[in-house]
């Protein structure tokens, strides 16, 4: 009895689904390490606030916004269907978006039934402004990661301008920056008060360390803040996650993400240097993120041994464009030599 689009629908193949047994973990693009925070508040009688007023707030202050132009919901997923269900009518209007890319955007469409167009990225996977523009009629949303996941790369900046003005008045331009932290002068946020149909998402998942708290972002302007609002379910954050969430958007707070974003940069920097010199590797893509794409010989063998090992990386063989090539997320400087170690002994049995 489920809807035609349920039952052929491909559930987004999340990290964890596919499961794997070790003690390196860079497949998911999340901080290695734990951080630890106390709840402040310890009684759940009542229901939260729909938007926690200090999460809001500091967001807010940390984006460099006001309050009315931010949004906070469960994860930057929920976010990215938020957008889609305020503007698309399912059976009549698109998205369109850039593959390789973020697997979320086709499986939220697929899920709510509204069609989705796809425009390859062109070389150095940037946009083919052309073909984005000759296919945008009834597009009501255009979603575009930057930096991209899973290539690393930042869209070019002049590229973003032309596609703002090419769908002014037309669909709604979705930038997700959930490795902004990563980049951070590359964001978009500043445009926000030129652009009313521009809008931005964000996480904690990724540099604040927080992907099991399940908590995003959406920055936009008022008019579509307030669309949004009508589309939220009433209590989309549970009192715990806005508790530790105002306490990871303190000053303290935002200082050691900073701190632990430049750790993992200069672990990044170690590890390019150590996989550029490995026979194994075709082609390092440069990165301004977490992870690093990376082009192997081989690369399904390579995949297979080190998940033997316990070593899990990103498998993106099947990613349009990306066959030979696997995902790695930065993690601790142990677990990128461990990762080097394995490398190299794979390296030498096939000389
Ligand atoms: C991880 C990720 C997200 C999801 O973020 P959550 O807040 O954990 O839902 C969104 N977009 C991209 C590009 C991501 O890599």
């Amino acid at each position: 009895m489920a809807r035609n689009n349920v039952r052929y629908l491909t559930p987004y193949q999340s990290a964890r689904r596919l499961g794997g047994k070790g003690d390196v973990w860079l497949n998911a693009n999340e901080f290695p390490l734990p951080v630890s925070f106390e709840l402040s508040q310890k009684t759940f009688n009542r229901y939260p606030e729909c938007q926690p007023t200090l999460v809001i707030k500091r967001y807010s202050d940390y984006a460099g916004l006001q309050p009315h132009q931010v949004l906070v919901s469960r994860g930057a997923d929920e976010g990215i269907e938020l957008v889609m269900n305020a503007f698309c009518e399912p059976g009549k209007d698109a998205i369109l978006f850039c593959p390789p890319t973020y697997g979320m955007y086709s499986v939220s469409a697929e899920t709510m039934g509204v069609e989705y167009r796809t425009v390859p990225a062109i070389k150095n996977w940037q946009l083919n402004l052309n073909a984005i523009e000759a296919q945008l009629n009834g597009v009501k949303v255009v979603y575009i990661c930057r930096p991209n996941n899973p290539t690393g790369n930042l869209i070019n900046q002049d590229d973003i301008r032309v596609l703002l003005e090419i769908t002014v008045g037309k669909a709604l331009l979705v930038v997700d920056e959930a490795y902004i932290e990563f980049c951070p002068e590359a964001t978009l946020s500043g445009w926000l008060s030129n652009y009313p149909h521009l809008v931005i998402l964000r996480t904690l998942s990724k540099a604040f360390a927080l992907a099991g708290l399940r908590c995003g972002f959406t920055l936009a302007n008022k008019p579509v803040i307030d669309l949004l609002m009508k589309v939220i379910t009433p209590y989309p954050l549970a009192i715990p996650v806005a508790d530790v969430a105002s306490q990871a958007l303190s000053a303290q707070g935002i200082t050691l993400m900073r701190n632990h974003v430049a750790e993992l940069n200069a672990n990044r920097t170690w590890l390019l240097e150590s996989l550029s010199q490995l026979r194994i590797v075709q082609h390092i893509f440069p990165s301004e993120t977490n992870y690093i794409l990376v082009r192997f010989t081989d690369s399904s063998g390579i995949f297979k041994t080190l998940w033997n090992q316990g070593i899990i990386l990103r498998d993106q063989n099947k990613n349009p464009g990306l066959t030979g090539c696997l995902r790695i997320s930065i993690g601790t400087r142990k677990e990128c030599e461990s990762l080097i170690s394995a490398l190299q002994a794979l390296s030498m049995e096939g000389a």
